[in-house]
């Protein structure tokens, strides 16, 4: 049988305050000082990333002057990666976005890509991670990373508890930017990809890592090199943040409006069980979809609850950790992008916060 679950969770106090605070957007232009990234013939990626990254602050302070915009660094000197994410929670940013420029040992690869956190899908490549977090190496202060090595497989196992509350957002925020590219740029479009970044996995709001082109690569250097190819990736970056922005505002908006709406409809085992319950994400709708529907793939026993306006589709309901894990072991052919989330007494909580209850 389906059992279709609907709850609205409207926590009122917490909107009114959100509204209420100035959107912080936190610009974080890659590497810097001692660290210059990625080396091409004619352009160092520190160089690149701080030039695009002021241009995006200067143009979105202009367009939408009610953006407090925080920068990770502002000129030429040396931010460990650590302190990136940790500048970013503790402005209590809406947004973060780092500005990175790629490279390769081939002279081929080309074009415009923009991260959130994930595991790469099969097939692509972790190089790029591996190389962006290897900065940790060059810093003095490795304790602070808790044992983590950019280069050990093994160490990557840290990710598993990742923060999902936040991927449908940077998931928008990085298709704004990739669209905005195509659109702006002339430059090959490589998509939105996801892969394990120590500076996307500390930040605790949505998050994007964009690598707006190759420095290994004689025609992106130029490009990025030269004034009308900065003001285009530029431009692209803040139409994104604008389309962004007005998403969250329409959202903001729209919680206002539904304060008639019972506070919670959540069923019954879920209540004063006092016990965490995790359930595996599938997809998100902007409606609820009928039983045939393609997107449910022949499954049955879906749930669904909505958050932020959109229906998130669902798939099992355990007290056990190992179980969802299981589960979405078995499911994550048919839905390769899901993820385990956790609820709390009807109310969505992190999975971190949910293993810790268990403890
Ligand atoms: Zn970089």
């Amino acid at each position: 049988m389906k059992r279709q679950l609907v709850f609205v969770c409207l926590c009122l106090c917490v909107v009114i305050s959100s509204a209420a605070k100035q959107f912080t957007l936190v610009l974080d232009p890659g590497h810097g000082g001692t660290d210059p990234g990625a080396v091409g013939t004619n352009a160092k990626e520190k160089d690149l990333n701080l030039k695009v990254a002021l241009l995006v602050g200067e143009k979105i302070s202009e367009r939408c002057p009610d953006v407090k915009i925080i920068y990770t660094r502002k000129t030429d000197k040396t931010v460990p990666l650590k302190d990136r994410p940790m500048i970013a929670n503790k402005a209590n940013g809406d947004l973060f976005v780092s500005i990175h420029t790629n490279s390769s040992d081939s002279r081929i690869p080309c074009g415009t890509e923009t991260y959130v956190i994930g595991l790469a899908k099969i097939g692509t490549n972790f190089e790029v991670a591996k190389r962006e977090n290897s900065v940790i190496l060059l810093e003095k202060d490795r304790e602070s990373y808790h044992g983590f090595d950019p280069n050990s497989p093994e160490s990557y196992i840290m990710f598993e508890f990742m923060q999902d509350q936040y991927m449908e957002q940077s998931l928008q925020m990085a298709d704004f930017i990739q669209q905005n590219f195509s659109k702006k740029t002339d430059r090959t479009d490589r998509g939105v990809r996801q892969d394990l970044f120590w500076v996307l996995h500390q930040t605790k709001m949505p998050s994007v890592l964009v690598e707006m082109g190759f420095v290994s690569n004689a025609s992106d250097q130029t490009y990025m090199l030269s004034k009308q190819g900065q003001e285009a990736i530029a431009e692209s970056i803040v139409c994104a943040f604008e389309q962004y922005k007005h998403e969250f505002d329409k959202k903001n908006g729209l919680k206002f409006k539904q304060d008639a709406l019972p506070q919670k409809q959540i069923s019954a085992e879920e209540t004063d069980s006092g016990k965490p319950v995790f359930k595996l994400q599938l997809f998100v709708s902007k409606e609820v979809l009928p039983e045939n529907h393609a997107s449910l793939k022949g499954e049955k026993n879906l749930s669904y609850y909505e958050e932020n306006g959109l229906i998130k589709y669902t798939i099992g309901e355990t007290t056990s950790f190992k179980e969802i894990k299981n589960l979405k072991k078995e499911l994550d052919k048919k839905f390769s992008d899901s993820f385990i989330i956790a609820f709390l007494n009807g109310e969505k909580i992190s999975v971190k916060e949910a293993l810790s209850l268990l403890k």
